[in-house]
């Protein structure tokens, strides 16, 4: 089936759904069991079905369905943030004494928590160039437990050599995780490059309208051998889990990765999504590729105008023929599309504010990915803590923009930053 397809109907039976065209919400706490058998075969995994809405829900088990196929992976779980996709997945392979690698360039907040609170717990991360990989494979050690990217990072807008970073992990026997939540299922699939996890923030484009915050964690078909192959490393994946009467996960004929979290973390931790939030998701994934192909187009027509404004000193987007991106672009997205994000440096920090506050159409908003287009200074806000010098490491001017380009006609964006750049 193709992507325009899944989106629509994968995932769900009618005939399970009372024959409702839309996919019923199940809001419950919980499931009754038919007999005393019946519960003890669900807990002991004989038999699935839902036992707890902190575990499953059959909602958001449409939408985690519709999503792994989506990404070409073999089973998905929805967890209440993208931030609390980033953690269990990470969670789910590593340890106090571990480490993990990530990239350089990544949203702010996975960069709080990969190196500030889960050192707390014993797991540290060391940093890597994500566009020359120069520096990936000399950091791999016996405690290396995954390597974690962005696909097209926020804010960076940047993208890294994918095909690199994969071929070092696979060479190493490390996990890959991918955020995909900027480039999107629509214009990529981290899997179909060889990446072993996907992670979404689906607060973003997956939503769309700015309404609901989510996340979500794919896995490619085969993790279970990968495990087993790679023992050393993910032991605990072949050795029986104490506080789940012993259960071997690569013994379950079930995706291991997403089985592991919901067994394991989704039980314990709980940062479950709401039925109404996959519901809402489940409405807005069918209008995914629509609106990230017109995102696309809009932000490709406002970044040539500002590349000509006199007023703008540079203009970073990957969808530019002249962008150091641009050749990644078009080798692994879609139609070489790049999405909604464009970021651009005004002559100062003052000028910068300025044209901010003069912008009329655009919402000064911290989030992305909104059919409503959005103006972000960093320097002043999201990355106000930082010095000058991490500013720079972190690929932010303080005179740097961030747009997120939304779906109102491009005319109209030009035209009020045009005003806004001359005020
Ligand atoms: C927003 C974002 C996140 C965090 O997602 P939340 O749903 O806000 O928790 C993670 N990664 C990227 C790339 C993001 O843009």
């Amino acid at each position: 089936m193709q992507k325009e397809t899944i989106a629509i109907h994968a995932g769900y039976n009618k005939k399970e759904g009372h024959g409702s065209m839309s996919v019923p919400i199940t809001q419950t706490t919980a499931y009754a069991f038919r007999d005393s058998e019946h519960a003890a075969n669900l807990f002991a995994l004989k038999e699935l079905g839902p036992i707890y809405g902190r575990i499953t829900n059959p909602t958001t088990d449409v939408l985690e369905q519709r999503f792994a196929a989506l990404e070409g992976g073999a089973a998905a779980i929805c967890t209440s943030s993208g931030q609390a996709a980033i953690f269990f997945a990470i969670a789910n392979v590593a340890e106090a004494g571990d480490n993990i690698l990530i990239s350089d360039k990544l949203y702010g907040g996975a960069v709080t928590l990969l190196t500030h609170t889960i050192k707390r717990f014993g797991i540290k991360a060391r940093v890597f160039n994500s566009e020359k990989v120069n520096d990936l494979e000399e950091q791999i050690n016996d405690k290396t437990k995954a390597i974690f990217f962005e696909s097209l990072s926020n804010p960076q807008i940047a993208i890294g050599d994918i095909e690199k970073i994969v071929e070092i992990a696979k060479k190493h026997g490390v996990l890959t995780i991918c955020d995909n939540t900027v480039a999107t299922a629509a214009l990529f699939n981290p899997i179909k490059w060889g990446v072993d996890v996907v992670v979404h923030s689906t607060s973003k484009y997956t939503n769309g309208q700015g309404t609901a915050i989510g996340g979500i964690v794919v896995e490619r078909e085969g993790l279970a051998e990968f495990f087993k192959e790679n023992n050393k490393r993910y032991y605990h994946f072949n050795e029986p889990d104490e506080s789940y009467h012993g259960l071997v996960y690569t013994e379950v004929p079930l995706p291991n990765f997403c089985l592991r979290i919901r067994l394991a973390l989704l039980r314990d931790i709980g940062a479950t999504q709401s039925p109404h939030n996959s519901w809402l998701l489940i409405q807005t994934l069918e209008t995914l590729l629509l609106r990230v192909d017109k995102h696309s187009d809009n932000a490709l027509e406002v970044a040539k105008f500002l590349q000509s404004h006199p007023k703008v000193k540079s203009v970073n987007y990957p969808g530019l023929k002249d962008s150091p991106y641009y050749e990644k672009a078009q080798k692994y997205f879609k139609n070489g599309k790049a999405s909604g994000l464009i970021s651009f440096e005004a002559e100062s920090f003052e000028d910068a504010r300025k044209i901010i506050d003069s912008t009329k159409l655009f919402s000064v908003v911290v989030n992305i990915g909104d059919s409503k287009s959005l103006i972000t200074h960093p320097g002043s806000t999201t990355h106000s803590q930082l010095s000058e010098e991490e500013l720079i490491a972190a690929g932010i001017n303080p005179s740097t923009i961030r747009l997120s380009i939304g779906l109102e006609d491009p005319k109209d964006l030009i035209e009020d930053l045009d005003q806004a750049l001359n005020k």
